[in-house]
Formats: C-alpha cells, sequence, structure tokens
C-alpha cells in the first residue's frame, strides 16, 4: 500500500514548526494538522519570548540538556534565517542575605548544566548596569536573550514549506489507529468534512491538546497519560520608556521563575509572567494584577510606584502537575513508553520550550529513527 507521508505532526506551535523543519531537511514527506487557521496562535505567541541560557532546570533533565544545546541551535538558526535576536543578558538579583545563598546554588546548578559563563556582581555593579536596581548582590548571565517568536515561527515555517512540508491549517487531528506498519488518521477540516491520511511517523505535538490527540490513537490508554494542569502566566506592561537594559529577575519561587522584567524587540518593558493555577482555559487577566505586581517588584525595583503597571495578556503552561510540586520535567513519549512504532507524543511542553524547540525536534527526529 502506498504512504501519502512519512511524517503527520499534529499542532502548528513552535515544537510543531521545528519538528516539520528538521524531518522535511532530512528529506521525509510531511504534513502538518493545525486546527487554528495559521501557526503558533496558543502558547508559542504567549509568552516571553526569552532565549534561555539553561540554568534552573535539574542537571540531566530534558529542560537542562536541550534548553542548553537548543539555545545555542537558537542563535544560529535566528542570524543565518535573518530572525532578530538580542544577547541582552540577565541579571538576577539577590535582595537579602537569605537570598544570597539561593543565588549560591542556581550559579552551582547551571555550572552542572553546563552554563559555565554566570559572572557575580556586587550591589555596585549592578548599580552601575542598572541604576534603577536595587539589591545585595547578583548573578549576570550574558547568554540570555530575547527573540522575535513570531518572525522566528515564520522562518521555521518557511524552511519546512520550502522543503516541501505540507501545512493543512483549519484542519483537527481526529484520530488515528496503526495498521500494518501505517498510521491511519483521520483529520476533520473546519466543515467537519473527514479527510482520511496514511503515514509512518506520527507525532502528536499539539501542546494544550496533547492529552485528547494522544487518546485518539488506537492502542494508547490513559494510564499511560501524565497528569494534565493548566498554570497561567499573566503580565503587565509598565508605563514611559524602559527602566532597564537587561532582563532582571529576583530568586525564582515555586513552579516559576517569580515575577521579573523581560524587555520585548521593541525596547518596551514587561513585568511577569506570575503563575495562577486555573481548571479550566481562560485568556481573562485576573483583578488587581497590577497592585499584586508592584508589591512583588518593589524589593527589587523600589521605582515601580512611579510608574503605571497596566495588565497586558497571559499565556498559559501545560503543566504534568499541579501546585503541590515545584517543576516536572518535559514528557517524550516513544515506542519504549507507549508500545506503538512510529508515534511521539509530547506533554508538558511548557518553558523552556521556546529555546529548546530545534534541540527537541532533534531528539524527537532520533526516537523515530530508532
Ligand atoms: C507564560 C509563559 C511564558 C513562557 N515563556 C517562555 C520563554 O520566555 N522562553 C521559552 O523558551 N519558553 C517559554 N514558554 C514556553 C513556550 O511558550 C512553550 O514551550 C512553547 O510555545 C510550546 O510550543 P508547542 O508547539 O508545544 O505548543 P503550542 O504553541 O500550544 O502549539 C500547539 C498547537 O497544536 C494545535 N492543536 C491542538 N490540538 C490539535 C488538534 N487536535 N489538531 C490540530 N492541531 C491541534 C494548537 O492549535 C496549537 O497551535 C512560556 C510559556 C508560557 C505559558
Amino acid at each position: 500500500m502506498s504512504v501519502d507521508f512519512d511524517s503527520v505532526i499534529i499542532g502548528a506551535g513552535v515544537i510543531g514548526l521545528a519538528l516539520a523543519r528538521e524531518l522535511a531537511l532530512a528529506g521525509q514527506s510531511v504534513l502538518v494538522l493545525e486546527r487554528a487557521a495559521s501557526a503558533g496562535l496558543e502558547t508559542s505567541s504567549r509568552n516571553s519570548e526569552v532565549i534561555h541560557a539553561g540554568i534552573y532546570y535539574p542537571t540531566g533533565s530534558l529542560k537542562a540538556t536541550l534548553c542548553v544545546q537548543g539555545r545555542d541551535l537558537l542563535y544560529d538558526f535566528c542570524t543565518s534565517a535573518g530572525v532578530e535576536t538580542r544577547r541582552l543578558g540577565k541579571i538576577i538579583v539577590a535582595t537579602a542575605p537569605e537570598e544570597e545563598i539561593k543565588l549560591q546554588s542556581i550559579q552551582a546548578l547551571a555550572t552542572a548544566n553546563g552554563v559555565d559563563d554566570l559572572q557575580w556582581l556586587t550591589a555596585d555593579e549592578v548599580a552601575r548596569l542598572e541604576p534603577e536596581v536595587r539589591c545585595t548582590r547578583a548573578l549576570l548571565s550574558p547568554s540570555t536573550g530575547i527573540v522575535d517568536a513570531k518572525a522566528y515561527m515564520l522562518a521555521l515555517q518557511g524552511e519546512a514549506e520550502s522543503r516541501g512540508a505540507s501545512f493543512a491549517f483549519n484542519t483537527s487531528f481526529a484520530s488515528a489507529r496503526r495498521r500494518d506498519g501505517l498510521f491511519h488518521v483521520t483529520a476533520r477540516g473546519s466543515d467537519g468534512e473527514a479527510v482520511d491520511i496514511t503515514c509512518t511517523s506520527l507525532i502528536n505535538a499539539a501542546g494544550h491538546g496533547a492529552h485528547v490527540a494522544a487518546t485518539a490513537v488506537e492502542g494508547v490508554s490513559k494510564a499511560q497519560l501524565p497528569p494534565r494542569f493548566l498554570a497561567k502566566g499573566n503580565y503587565c506592561s509598565v508605563s514611559g520608556k524602559s527602566p532597564f537594559t537587561h532582563l532582571v529577575y529576583p530568586v525564582p519561587v515555586a513552579g516559576a521563575l517569580g515575577i521579573h522584567a523581560t524587555l520585548d524587540m521593541g525596547g518596551a518593558v514587561r513585568f511577569g509572567p506570575d503563575i495562577q493555577w486555573i481548571k479550566d482555559f481562560d485568556y481573562g487577566l485576573p483583578d488587581g494584577l497590577p497592585e499584586k505586581f508592584a508589591t512583588a517588584v518593589e524589593s527589587y525595583w523600589p521605582g515601580v510606584r512611579a510608574r503605571t503597571l497596566s495588565p497586558s495578556y497571559c499565556g498559559i503552561r501545560p503543566k504534568v502537575h499541579g501546585p503541590e510540586k515545584s517543576a516536572a520535567d518535559f514528557i517524550i513519549q516513544g515506542e519504549a513508553e507507549h508500545g506503538i512504532a512510529g508515534l511521539v507524543n509530547l506533554f508538558g511542553m511548557e518553558s523552556p520550550g521556546l529555546t529548546a524547540s530545534l534541540a527537541v525536534a532533534r531528539l524527537v527526529h532520533t526516537l523515530l529513527r530508532g
């Protein structure tokens, strides 16, 4: 029996796009199914656009290794594709002696993860770099930067298409079953009409839709899936000129990095994301955000009360654990986990998924090659 595509990818977020490029460059015929009208409209366009250095994740975890690899791949890809990035550097600030102890553990973890460029800064050195920041000591991460996420995704899509990858927008993955070494995939257009496709490999990069998509593959049982939780991250914009030229972070809190300042490509500063556990999908912003954020950041930016903070947007983290646990790794399940050759399911692709995207794509390709 002839096969329509070597690989079908579910989801055109940044992970699906990086995968489409990776597999198309390897000479595969690729189809990406995306239920929305264009690529990257969910989590991939609702984040901080930070290229993380790989500092905080447990050593040896997928997050640590794929972030460090992905960061370098991302800078190189963006340079060659003409996508704007800026290595602004990030300053992680301690405002009290107990936080300085946390900075020491952060530095030890970073070194163990292969992030060997962190530099200690005294309060005076920070004052020279960032006159508005107040702290007792800090760590500078020179390899942290920002990327224009939309331009990055467009470049991935463009390169995948130029190597022959096809994108079916407004088309949802509905189900799949494996017969005689091939997946028989059913997809549905926005008019509800079903289309049947055959492929050798099926990659589930559906982000928040990954659990539903996985259970629609015959042979995958609910027991094989990780738990599913949602944690919203809200942002506030700041009136006037940016007070900072670096990204400025407090020491991390459970489950998130603490309310920090990032800059966008236009030089505007935004604070966030916070962490708000939610039950149902909701991109609305909660009341009282400006006051909550001002209280959180005034310990390291006393000037906040002279500015106006305005609620701006939010993203939702696809978590695989609840609030009682502080972190979990990416979950990338291949045949060894679910027993179905040619199927890869990705769960919990929260931060640093944007940074790690090209490395995730390489890993999935390796898994598919067995
Ligand atoms: C608040 C926040 C801040 C973040 N900040 C950063 C950061 O600064 N740096 C960083 O590296 N990472 C960051 N991240 C993480 C990063 O945004 C994600 O890891 C990444 O965007 C995940 O991409 P994805 O392709 O897996 O998911 P998505 O972008 O959600 O894409 C999944 C796609 O699948 C589609 N889909 C779902 N179900 C189906 C179906 N049945 N059929 C067809 N299509 C389907 C959806 O429409 C969607 O387009 C942040 C995340 C959040 C929430």
